[in-house]
């Protein structure tokens, strides 16, 4: 379309970058419509959860103080857990991002003499802390739970005798990340969660398992909660927020893990009870109604960035063609100059903060430097559009989000843009 092309023009984006991505985008077209048939699934199972626990528009007054009775918090909680078909779900904006509920869910269910399992390799950087891997203060590791990993086999697949040999009568709860986070290691499905689940109860029964599912709600028709996982745990501000969630985090799961983790959110006696909405029920209603729909334009964008990269010769994960479990895509740069002009990139696309220049610095809880690009309407939300990773090697920039399609869209052709203006590849 002229105008189109005249508009991305003066916006910087030239007409070779443009056409590149229309070459591209006319492969995507089966992929593009299988993604919308999961947003429709989990559309509809969103609204039959609404329905089902007569949302009105009483459930969105604002509640101050204790919030003793708040109808619109516990309604939405009813609401989560309907989704996630559990017995129960914690949903609270004081629930501060995603590093906070997966602390809330294994502090609440870990005692000192336990021992924790990753059977999945290293986790994300910020729980490293959490639970002692990098010493820290008030580290479950400082509480007396013990940890141990299991790293995957060199092909990415779950190294099951490793964790036959690890788990032991102390093991109390196994931790399985879905993402791969700032790694590069393969995203797991729902599928092989649930498969890696049934291993290890078969081993220990009574275990209980938490997946975090950072970045995969939606992705799929089902959740790790969906194939035996006892706490599935995620943030606000990622995929289930819908980008309206201005805050926030969830865990769903079975009645007894959720009442401790309640306890341990606010106080022993009180749990859920109390926590005031503070007026925040109208977007975290909207933006879970929403997410579906949120979500497949990200998937998109993901699979868009892959495909317009790959044949650059960037290493992508997940690579070009092959099926998606989360909203993430990485994008080996190879180098700190890449990572910096593709982050330019987003940024310059943004709809806010675009004349801002993302360089490296320190962020609490990671420990090498970071680069972030990020415009977004709620501060560090990246189911809006975003990239980041610390600066070592690959090099690899982790970009992930777009409200829309078409936003993400334009953030990855500015981000190719940006390459070439930075003179690191040509078409
Ligand atoms: C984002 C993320 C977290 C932590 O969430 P924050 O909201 O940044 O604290 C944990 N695990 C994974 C896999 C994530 O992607």
């Amino acid at each position: 379309m002229e105008e189109l092309l005249e508009l991305y023009s003066g916006m910087g984006i030239s007409p070779p970058v443009y056409n590149y991505g229309e070459s591209v985008l006319e492969k995507l077209s089966e992929r593009f419509a299988a993604i919308d048939q999961i947003a429709e699934y989990n559309q509809a199972k969103v609204v039959s959860a609404m329905q089902k626990n007569r949302v009105s528009a009483a459930c969105f007054a604002a509640t101050t103080g204790y919030g003793y009775d708040d109808m619109g918090r516990d309604n939405l909680e009813r609401v989560y857990a309907d989704v996630f078909h559990t017995e129960a779900a914690l949903v609270r904006p004081q629930i501060t991002c995603g590093t906070h509920a997966l602390t809330v869910a294994l502090s609440a269910n870990l005692l000192p003499g336990d021992e924790l399992l990753s059977p999945v390799g290293l986790p994300y950087d910020t729980l490293q802390e959490v639970i002692g891997i990098r010493p820290s203060p008030c580290s479950l590791a400082e509480y007396g739970v013990t940890y141990r990993q299991v790293d995957l086999l060199p092909d990415g697949t779950f190294d099951y005798e490793g964790i036959r040999k690890a788990m032991n009568a102390k093991t109390k709860l196994i931790t399985i990340q879905r993402s791969k986070g700032y790694a590069t290691r393969p995203t797991f499905s729902v599928a092989q969660i649930g498969q890696l689940i049934v291993f290890c109860k078969e081993i220990k029964p009574d275990v209980l398992v938490m997946v975090d599912n950072c970045y995969g709600e939606f992705v799929e028709t089902l959740e790790p909660s969906d194939v035996g996982a006892d706490m599935t745990v995620g943030s606000l501000i990622k995929n289930p927020g819908g980008g309206l969630a201005p805050i926030g985090g969830y865990i769903a799961g079975t009645q007894e893990c959720i009442d401790r983790c309640g306890y341990r959110l606010s106080a022993p006696g009180l749990g859920q009870e109390v926590g005031a909405n503070l007026g925040l029920m109208p977007a975290l209603y909207q933006g879970f109604f929403l997410a579906p729909t949120v979500v497949a334009g990200a998937e998109k964008g993901a699979i868009f960035a892959a495909n317009l990269y790959e044949p650059l010769g960037f290493r992508c994960v997940p690579n070009a063609t092959e099926s998606r479990h989360d909203i993430i895509q990485a994008v080996e740069l190879g180098s700190e100059a890449g990572m910096v002009a593709f982050c330019k990139g987003i940024q310059a696309a943004a709809p806010v903060d675009a004349f801002a220049t993302p360089i490296p610095g320190d962020m609490p809880g990671y420990d090498s430097k970071v680069i972030m690009a990020a415009g977004a309407f709620v501060q560090g939300s990246s189911i809006e559009l975003s990239a980041d990773g610390p600066i070592r090697p690959p090099y690899a920039v982790y970009f992930q989000g777009g409200l829309t399609w078409y936003h993400a869209k334009l953030g990855i052709l500015m981000s190719v843009q940006k390459m070439i203006d930075a003179g690191l590849i040509s078409l």
